[in-house]
């Protein structure tokens, strides 16, 4: 599984390389955050000796529990949160994290902010759309991002530097990523977090500057996660 996974690293970074050729972007204008939830030490060492710097976790409690000894031995280490925040967890994550892909509550963003200016950690921050406003994900749904985003940047003080989004499995990724681009655009936001194992090559078609790729990298995960 190990080194399973340093290859299919390298193939994920051939099609990254690949796509952004074919939709005419720039060379290594997208950014790989490599999943590792559910996996541990081990698993993600491999990963990291074959060079990958960008990792992305949706637990902060699991994240605290893993990294600082991977960052211990591996210089360079960005760690992406993917996955909700709870405000209580604010200062945790603030600690643990370099970037935040998932504001998506007044409270969260006030909650974040407060911790970086405590810690002297400003971080840039993502903010989550629900594309396809389903009931039971997270994120902003599309006609409220505009005054979320002015809301984070302006009332709150954040460095909103894109936004991200996770569309519905059954849906075709496609228009879900164009919406988001669309938003982003006219806000003046210049990054955008999407694409997964399944879609990524697609995500870069649309414009997609981080793409979040788990499985692909390190295998299925228990069905729980
Ligand atoms: C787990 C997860 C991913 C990675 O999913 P894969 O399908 O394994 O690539 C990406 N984004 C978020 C928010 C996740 O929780």
């Amino acid at each position: 599984m190990n080194e399973a996974a340093a290859e299919q690293l390298f193939a994920v970074q051939e099609a990254i390389r690949k796509a952004e050729h074919e939709h005419g972007r720039t060379e290594n204008a997208v950014t790989l955050v490599a999943v590792s939830k559910t996996f541990d030490v081990p698993e993600i060492r491999p990963v990291i000796e074959a060079g990958q710097r960008v990792f992305g976790e949706n637990r902060v409690q699991e994240a605290m529990k893993k990294w600082p000894e991977l960052r211990k031995h591996h210089d360079g280490i960005e760690l992406h949160l993917i996955g909700p925040l709870q405000s209580n967890k604010a200062r945790e994550a603030v600690e643990t994290f370099d970037v935040i892909h998932s504001v998506d509550r007044e409270k969260i963003a006030k909650a974040l902010k407060a911790e970086m200016d405590r810690q002297g950690r400003p971080l840039p921050c993502f903010i989550q759309v629900n594309t396809g406003e389903e009931p039971q994900k997270a994120g902003i749904p599309p006609k409220e991002t505009d005054a979320f985003i002015a809301f984070c940047k302006e009332e709150v003080g954040l460095e909103i530097v894109g936004l991200m989004c996770i569309p519905p499995v059954e849906d075709a990724p496609g228009p879900h990523f164009a919406l988001l681009e669309k938003i982003a655009k006219r806000n003046g936001l210049n990054q955008l977090s999407m694409g997964m194992s399944s879609d990524y090559d697609v995500a870069v078609g649309f414009g997609a500057t981080h793409v979040r790729v788990g499985s692909a990298i390190f295998g299925a995960r228990p069905a729980i996660a």
